[in-house]
């Protein structure tokens, strides 16, 4: 039988591109969302349409799901991956970053969320996978924004899957610990970055984008009245 349609958005890198090769590899139609959609045409997988889309913008993202919709069928999961981390003090950090932030990782989520729901309740089935962060359960030094915005995101998950159980609808989410992937390359402050770097380093390394995806596919893949609610997963020396 022929796989459900996939969404998937920050594709073009990361923890995006890897779960779009681990659903692509289950033989699933994709959608692929981003600003670099050259990045995303690399991937180079079958049955995946690319399209450049800025989640926040809501009309790009629901066209988007529409033009695939008509191509392969229902929408069965959204992950709602794409994300931005500017870590900053929050007496020096430039307002543009915690709105950047904001933006992204809760509007763009919530604009996500809005272009597929409504069917997915209709059909009474369908999954809205939400990632997270560690940092959307606990804080880190220098995260004050970033934490917010995740502990957004985990809250929001929370609020929307008893909203929908009655309707079968699966919503759940991803909390990562630290992944080897662009995400702290967009920080500004150098300093910031080097203490990150090290922390990482006396942990004696981080996830690849991989470990998350893996752990993406079996929340997705339990029959569609098991609702794995959340997997926290992590670097087995990250504290
Ligand atoms: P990357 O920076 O590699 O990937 C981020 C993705 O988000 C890119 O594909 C980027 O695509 C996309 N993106 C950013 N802004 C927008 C936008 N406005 N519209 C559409 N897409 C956008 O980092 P990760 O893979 O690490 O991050 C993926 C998710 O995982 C994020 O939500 C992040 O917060 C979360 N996470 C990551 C952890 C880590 O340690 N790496 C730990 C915990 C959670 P493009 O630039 O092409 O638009």
């Amino acid at each position: 039988m022929a796989k459900p349609l996939v969404v998937i958005t920050g594709a073009s890198s990361g923890i995006g591109a890897a779960i779009a090769r681990q659903f692509s590899n289950e033989g699933h139609p994709l959608l692929l969302l981003a600003r670099r959609v050259e990045q995303l045409e690399a991937l180079d997988l079958p049955n995946a349409l690319c399209r450049r889309v800025d989640v926040t913008d809501a009309e790009a993202f629901r066209g988007a799901i529409q033009e695939a919709e008509a191509v392969y069928g229902p929408a069965d999961l959204l992950v709602n991956n794409a994300g931005v981390m500017l870590l900053g003090q929050l007496n020096t950090q430039d307002a543009a970053e915690w709105k950047r932030m904001f933006d992204v990782n809760v509007l763009g989520l919530l604009n996500g969320i809005q272009a597929v729901l409504g069917d997915m309740t209709a059909r009474g089935r369908g999954t809205i996978l939400n990632v997270s962060s560690i940092a959307g359960k606990k804080s880190f030094p220098n995260h004050a924004a970033y934490v917010g915005s995740k502990f957004a995101v985990s809250s929001i998950t929370e609020n929307l899957r008893e909203e929908v159980a009655d309707s079968s609808v699966r919503v759940m989410a991803i909390h990562p610990g630290a992944v080897d992937t662009e995400l702290l390359g967009h920080t500004t402050n150098p300093d910031i970055i080097a203490g990150y770097e090290e922390w990482k380093t006396a942990m004696g390394g981080v996830l690849v984008a991989d470990d998350i995806a893996r752990a993406a596919l079996f929340m997705y893949q339990q029959p569609q009245n098991v609702n794995i609610r959340d997997i926290t997963i992590a670097a087995t020396r990250q504290p």
